[in-house]
């Protein structure tokens, strides 16, 4: 958490002098995005870290007439917790309690996903996603602006070359003119290029992340229950519907959405 609020305070010292000196009207906009993009970011990280996972459904259980019968059909016994575990429930050993449809224990949250945060950690992933591509978008904009001038020593002797060696020696001469401008960098110049490396390889890594969490709610499932179906011959189901119910999406928007179902039999 410490870490997001030093990321936008480093952007915000490094990135607004220059975009107000560019235009007034220009960093009243990008302090906007920011503030949206912030808030959203720090609220669904919250809410996916804070909130409990997913409780399982409390049931009563003992000997008969306790327990009705067929009341427990499906369930299994978790040891840990001494009681019955639902179908859907998976006992986590970091969290030490049992988790209603978990997904996966994810330690930059510090919780689990499950049933109840299951939507507020892709919100999140959405959210750190596009705030990633906003700070790189931001850094290159703002680093083009107060990059030092480059000096090429020997463009104007290239026409002597073929056309490959031309090639090569331009993209050589202005990778050795931006390392040559780089040492004159100021403070807030390296800032700018540390932000743009660290949001750019943040951005790939949640981006995949996110990628991944879709299709199984695309396959109507969680990580832990794509693996225990792993080699299972059951029924794959691939339906758009899949989203639109775990975003809860009204039924009436759903009908007139494209759907694109397939089914297959795993072999
Ligand atoms: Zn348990
Ligand atoms: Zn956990």
């Amino acid at each position: 958490m410490c870490s997001i609020y030093y990321g936008i305070g480093g952007g915000v010292w490094a990135v607004y002098p220059v975009v107000f000196s560019i235009s007034y009207s220009c960093g009243i906009f990008h302090s906007i995005i920011t503030f949206i993009l912030s808030v959203t970011t720090i609220y669904t990280f919250s809410s996916a870290a804070f909130r409990c996972a997913g409780t399982p459904p409390s049931v009563l259980w003992g000997s008969y007439p306790t327990v009705g019968k067929g009341d427990l059909e499906n369930y299994t016994f978790c040891h840990c917790c001494s009681k019955p575990k639902s179908p859907r429930t998976h006992h986590c050993s970091s969290c030490e309690k049992c988790i209603l449809d978990m997904d996966h224990h994810c330690p930059f949250i510090g919780n689990c996903v499950g049933a109840a945060n299951h939507r507020h950690f892709i919100a999140f992933l959405i959210s750190a996603v596009s705030s990633m591509i906003y700070v790189s978008f931001m850094s290159t904009y703002t680093g083009l602006h107060i990059w030092p001038p480059l000096s090429y020593k020997s463009l104007g002797h290239l026409n002597q070359y073929n056309s490959r060696e031309m090639v090569f020696r331009a993209i050589r001469e202005v990778i050795l003119a931006l390392l040559s401008s780089a040492l004159l960098l100021s403070t807030r110049g390296l800032v700018l290029v540390y932000l743009f490396v660290s949001s750019v390889s943040v951005g790939i890594g949640l981006s995949v992340l996110l990628l991944q969490q879709l299709c199984y709610i695309y396959e109507g499932k969680t990580y832990l229950s794509h693996l225990s179906s792993r080699g299972n011959d059951e029924v794959v189901t691939k339906d758009c519907q899949n989203l639109l119910r775990f975003f809860g999406c009204p039924y009436s928007l759903s009908r007139y959405l494209p759907t694109f179902r397939k089914k297959r039999h795993k072999k």
